[in-house]
């Protein structure tokens, strides 16, 4: 039986959802193929993702596979109700409200954990430690799964090698129809999104600090850039700090960045990136914010520590007061920024996420009974298939070789 807010809130879910749906063709021509064939006839997914319209989107499509949806969010903040409500108005089971305390969501995680699903679909690894330690006499039903992001496949190559994983889970995150643009183009925008929406602030002008240079990092300094800020970044990696010069930015450690930033963005994948050693640091008025997976990112805990006095600035703006006298503030409680405080990653982008998620459920059904315990690659046919679905839905024609090419490249 779902649990979510306000199921009268379904009308205005309805809309976002059909909005997104609008905007992801490619999903689309996925779903006309999934109506013909039911790859996923008599199959129950459980499914933790960022509950808004594009994940409600991509669960509709799941269904008309013939799945049995189960269906909760991959953060309590992230959660928009009204699209919750449209999804159980149209009779789907969904556990999941906005602002879940801590037990509120391991509760939801197992509420779509306890009918014992066949394929699961995982942003961030909840639902396959939930499995593991939680429903581990159910591990035997589920055929596989599919892994969002990429602290989640971390956290599941770690479990590989201790040889922990029982069940084969396909690595959507490293496709590159996944990172190449979700991480990079996707990040990049709705990074800049949540922060200009809950700040009101301009971004022109101001010296902005990215943290990590990887897939997101690259997206979030060059839109950053684009709209006219100056931006240093901060890394461990030396490729990357190379590969960040080169690409005209200023390279700096944290202990010198953090007394000259006005923005902060972290997207590490690692913790305390701008920690107690760095408040002090501080510009009066520095902005702080995370868009990497936990909220460790921004070691929010010790600013809450170290602080003198804390208030509401603006909704999802909390100001804390430094012993020095100087006020810092932190966007969205320190949470992914483009989700805590915005809707995520935009229609065209989840398009292509989702396209290789709903191919790799596809997959795992078809070949349950050779995959392996484990973490698997997504195959290249998936990657080639999607990018000409989306190449068409654009417009774009691209070459193909000829012969005599295919014969001089040696293929
Ligand atoms: P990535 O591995 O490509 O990049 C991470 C970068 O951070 C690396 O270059 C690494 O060297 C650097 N780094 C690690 N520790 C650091 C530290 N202490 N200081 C400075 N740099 C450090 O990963 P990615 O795909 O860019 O993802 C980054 C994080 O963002 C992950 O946690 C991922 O799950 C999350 N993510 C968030 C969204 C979103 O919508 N907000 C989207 C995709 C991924
Ligand atoms: N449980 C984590 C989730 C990781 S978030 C947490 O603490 O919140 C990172 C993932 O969110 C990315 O890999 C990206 O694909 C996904 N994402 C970004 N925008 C989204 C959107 N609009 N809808 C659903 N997922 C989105």
């Amino acid at each position: 039986m779902s649990h979510i807010a306000d199921i009268t809130l379904a009308p205005s879910g309805e809309k976002k959802i059909r909005w997104a749906a609008d905007h992801m063709p490619v999903l689309a021509s996925i779903a006309e193929d999934f109506r013909k064939e039911r790859p996923l006839e008599g199959l129950k997914v459980a499914l933790s993702v960022h509950l808004e319209a594009k994940t409600a989107w991509l669960c509709r499509v799941m269904e008309m596979a013939g799945a049995e949806m189960f269906v909760t969010g991959s953060n309590p903040l992230s959660t928009q109700d009204d699209v919750a409500a449209a999804l159980v108005s149209g009779g789907m089971e969904v556990f999941a409200h906005h602002g879940a305390s801590p037990e509120e969501y391991e509760a939801d995680i197992d509420s779509v954990l306890a009918p014992g699903p066949n394929i699961i679909i995982d942003d961030g690894g909840d639902l396959v430690h939930g499995m593991h330690t939680r429903f581990p006499g159910l591990i035997e039903g589920v055929l596989g799964g599919c892994e969002e992001t990429t602290t989640g496949i971390l956290r599941l190559q770690a479990m590989a090698r201790a040889g922990e994983l029982k069940f084969p889970m396909m690595l959507v995150n490293d496709a590159d129809c996944k990172h190449l643009f979700d991480n990079r183009y996707g990040t990049g925008q709705s990074v800049w999104d949540g922060i200009m929406r809950t700040t009101n602030l301009i971004v022109a002008g101001k010296q902005v600090v990215v943290s990590g240079y990887g897939w997101c990092g690259k997206g979030v300094a060059m839109r950053a850039r684009g709209m006219g800020a100056r931006v240093i970044v901060t890394e461990i990696d030396p490729v990357k700090a190379i590969e960040a010069h080169m690409d005209g930015y200023t390279v700096l450690p944290m202990s010198e960045a953090a007394r000259l930033g006005d923005i902060f963005v972290t997207v590490t994948g690692c913790s305390n990136v701008v920690g107690p050693e760095h408040f002090p640091l501080l510009k009066d008025g520095a902005i702080l914010s995370n868009a990497g997976h936990f909220d460790v990112e921004v070691n929010a805990a010790a600013l809450r520590e170290m602080a003198v006095d804390r208030f509401e600035a603006r909704h999802n703006i909390e100001g804390f007061v430094l012993p020095n006298g100087r006020t810092v503030y932190l966007l969205a409680e320190g949470r992914l920024v483009n989700l805590a405080s915005g809707d995520g990653h935009p229609a065209e982008i989840m398009d292509m996420s989702f396209a290789v998620q709903a191919m790799c459920a596809r997959y795992i059904a078809r070949h349950r009974d050779e995959l392996k315990p484990g973490v698997i690659r997504v195959p290249a046919e998936i990657d080639e298939s999607i990018a000409r679905k989306k190449l068409e839905t654009l417009g774009i024609s691209i070459d193909a070789l000829t012969e005599e090419q295919i014969a001089y490249l040696g293929i």
